[in-house]
C-alpha cells in the first residue's frame, strides 16, 4: 500500500488548571493551521468517563451528543473537529474509559491475551495506543490531534496520559504535547496570574509527559514577562508559550495562532517542514473565503429555537445545541445575514409565562431534537401557531414527530394521534418504534441502540424538500428511537400533509412538509441535518430556512 510507510505524527492536547476553557476549539484550530501547511490532519477525542459513549448522558450535563456517520454517539468536540477540519470521522476517533475497558475485557474473554494476567498497566494504555494508531491509519492522517479530556492531575485521565507517554517514548520525534492551560485574572488582584499554570506544568511532568507547547487561555493576551515565567517553569523557549485570548469568533483562532507562530513551532517539534501543496492551498483559500463571509453581514434575522434544555442558564443551552447554532450561522453567512437566536423554553408556553402570539416577532421558528415527556405540549402549541400564521418552520427529529402529531390532531381531527414515547393509553400510535426496537426497550438495552448514523432517503419530485436539496437521494445522520408510523402514511397524506422523503423502501417518512400553497415554509425532518453543516459547506435545509425567514421579514 502506498501510504503504509508514512510516518505518522501525533499531537496530544491536554488541559491544565481547569476544564471548560476551550481545549476542543484550541485543538481544532491547531489542526486547521497544520492543514494550511499542507498536512492531512485527523483527530481523536478521549473522554475519561466510564460511559461507553456519550449517548446515555443528559445534554444538560454533557452538552450535545454528536453522532458520527457510522452512528457512534460522541462528544460535541467531535463536531468541532469535523467542522474545522472539514472531515467526517469514524468510531475509531473517539474513546472513553468505558469503551477502552470494554475492548480490553472483550479481548480477555476471547483469549486475546493468551493466558497472561491482564493488568491495568500496561494493557489498558496499550489498548488506547492501539486505537489511536488505528485511527491515524484509517484516516491516513499525517498528523493526528489527540485531545485528552479533563485536566492533568485528575485520577480519571491518568491511563490516557500513560498511553501518550508510551507513544512518546517509542517515537520521540513523532509525538508532541500541547498543554492548554488557564490563566486567571482575579478581579481583586487585577493582573494575570501564572502560578496555577506553573503548577499544572509540574503535575503534568509528574505523569512523565512534558509540554512542548503551552497555550495560555485567558481573557487577555499573555505579555512577555509572563511568557518568560511559564517558559522557565516548563523549560521551554518563550516562543513555545502561545496566547489564546477570548475571541469574538472561534473561527478566527487559527489566524491568531499563526500570528503567534504556533504552526512553525509545532512543525519544528515534530521534525516537519512547511509543505506547499494543493491540499494546503485549498484549505488556506477556502478558510479565508469563509472568514470573509463571517465579517460581511448586511442583513439580520431573528430565529426562535424552542426546546427544553435551557433551564440551567445560557452556558448549558448553547452547549446542548451547538451544531444547530453553527448550522444556522453558516446559513446566515452565505446570505450576508446575521442570525440572532432567541432561546424559548417550551415549558414557558405551557405554564403561561409566554403566549404563542409572542412568536409573531420571529422571522422563523426552529424546534430541535429532544427526549422525554416534558415540554411537549408547549412545542405543540408553538407548532400550531407557526403553522396557522405562516411563520417559517423547521422541525428536527422530535420537532418533526410533534409537527406530525399536531397536524393529525388539529387538521386531521385525529384527537388521539400521539407518540408512543408519551405512553398515553388508547392513543393512535402515529409515532412509534420499529419492531426491532421493542425488544431493546423491553430489555433496557438502551446504549447505542437507537436508529443511529447515516441513512439514505429518497425525495419526492415536486416537493419543497426536493427543491431545497436539488437531488433525489440524500444521506443524513439520525438519532432516534421513534419514527412516524408508516401505517398512517396514507391517512396523513389524505389530510394534506406531504411526505416528501421516505427511507429507500418507501416506508419510513424522513421529511414532511406542507404544500407551499398552504404555508410558505413548513418542513420537518426525522434526521439531524445540523450534524453535516460545515463552514465550507453550509447545509441546504438551513440555507433555505434562513432564506424563507429573510423573506418573511420583508
Ligand atoms: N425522542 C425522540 C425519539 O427518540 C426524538 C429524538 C430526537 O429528537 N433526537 O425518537
Amino acid at each position: 500500500m502506498k501510504h503504509s510507510k508514512k510516518k505518522r505524527k501525533y499531537i496530544f492536547v491536554v488541559g491544565g488548571v481547569m476544564s471548560g476553557v476551550g481545549k476542543g476549539i484550541t485543538a481544532s484550530s491547531i489542526g486547521k493551521i497544520l492543514q494550511f501547511n499542507g498536512y492531512k490532519v485527523s483527530a481523536v477525542k478521549i473522554d475519561p468517563y466510564v460511559n461507553v459513549d456519550a449517548g446515555t448522558m443528559n445534554p444538560v450535563e454533557h452538552g450535545e451528543t454528536f453522532v458520527l456517520e457510522d452512528g457512534y454517539e460522541t462528544d460535541q468536540d467531535m463536531g468541532n473537529y469535523e467542522r474545522f477540519l472539514n472531515v467526517s470521522l469514524t468510531r475509531n476517533s473517539y474513546m472513553t474509559t468505558g469503551s477502552i475497558y470494554q475492548k480490553v475485557i472483550n479481548k480477555e474473554r476471547s483469549l486475546g491475551y493468551r493466558g497472561k494476567t491482564v493488568s491495568v498497566v500496561p494493557h489498558v494504555p496499550l489498548a488506547v495506543v492501539e486505537q489511536i494508531q488505528e485511527s491515524a491509519k484509517n484516516e491516513d492522517a499525517d498528523i493526528t490531534i489527540v485531545e485528552i479530556g479533563g485536566t492533568v492531575g485528575e485520577y480519571e485521565n491518568i491511563l490516557f496520559l500513560e498511553a501518550a507517554r508510551m507513544m512518546k517514548r517509542q517515537n520521540p520525534h513523532d509525538v508532541a504535547f500541547v498543554l492548554v492551560s488557564y490563566l486567571p485574572i482575579p478581579s481583586a488582584v487585577g493582573e494575570m496570574k501564572t502560578k496555577p499554570t506553573q503548577q499544572s506544568i509540574r503535575t503534568m511532568q509528574e505523569s512523565g509527559v512534558f509540554p512542548d507547547i503551552i497555550v495560555g487561555r485567558a481573557d487577555g493576551i499573555i505579555d512577555i514577562p509572563r511568557k518568560l515565567k511559564i517558559a522557565n517553569a516548563s523549560m521551554l523557549h518563550k516562543q513555545d508559550i502561545v496566547s489564546a485570548p477570548n475571541m469574538k469568533s472561534i473561527y478566527d483562532i487559527p489566524y491568531y495562532f499563526i500570528q503567534e507562530g504556533l504552526d512553525n513551532r509545532l512543525l519544528k517539534k515534530l521534525d516537519l517542514k512547511k509543505r506547499n501543496n494543493e491540499f494546503g492551498n485549498f484549505h488556506t483559500k477556502a478558510w479565508k473565503k469563509f472568514i470573509q463571509s463571517t465579517k460581511n453581514q448586511k442583513k439580520e434575522v431573528t430565529i426562535a429555537v424552542v426546546g427544553k434544555y435551557f433551564d440551567t442558564g445560557d452556558f448549558v443551552l448553547s452547549d446542548a445545541y451547538v451544531s444547530v447554532i453553527e448550522a444556522l450561522k453558516y446559513a446566515g453567512y452565505g446570505q450576508k445575514t446575521k442570525v440572532n437566536i432567541d432561546w424559548l423554553s417550551s415549558h414557558d408556553f405551557e405554564s403561561g409565562k409566554r403566549t404563542v402570539t409572542e412568536l409573531k416577532k420571529y422571522h422563523g421558528v426552529l424546534i430541535p431534537g429532544g427526549f422525554g415527556n416534558t415540554g411537549i405540549d408547549g412545542k405543540d402549541m408553538v407548532i400550531k401557531y407557526v403553522r396557522k400564521n405562516n411563520i417559517p418552520f423547521l422541525g428536527i427529529c422530535l420537532g418533526m414527530q410533534r409537527a406530525a402529531v399536531e397536524f393529525a390532531q388539529s387538521v386531521g381531527k385525529l384527537q388521539h394521534a400521539e407518540s408512543d414515547e408519551r405512553n398515553i393509553k388508547n392513543s393512535i400510535p402515529l409515532v412509534t418504534t420499529m419492531e426491532s426496537q421493542k425488544t431493546k426497550i423491553k430489555n433496557a438495552n438502551m446504549g447505542g441502540t437507537m436508529r443511529l448514523g447515516s441513512h439514505a432517503a429518497v425525495l419526492k419530485k415536486g416537493t419543497l424538500a426536493r427543491k431545497i436539496y436539488k437531488r433525489e437521494t440524500i444521506s443524513e445522520r439520525h438519532r432516534h428511537r421513534y419514527e412516524l408510523n408508516p401505517k398512517f402514511n396514507d391517512l396523513l397524506q389524505s389530510k394534506g400533509m406531504v411526505i416528501s422523503a421516505t427511507s429507500p423502501d418507501g416506508q419510513l417518512p424522513e421529511i414532511i412538509e406542507l404544500d407551499q400553497k398552504l404555508h410558505p415554509f413548513f418542513i420537518a425532518v426525522q434526521f439531524h441535518p445540523e450534524l453535516q453543516a460545515r463552514p465550507l459547506n453550509s447545509h441546504p435545509l438551513f440555507n433555505a430556512f434562513i432564506k424563507a425567514s429573510l423573506k418573511n421579514k420583508k
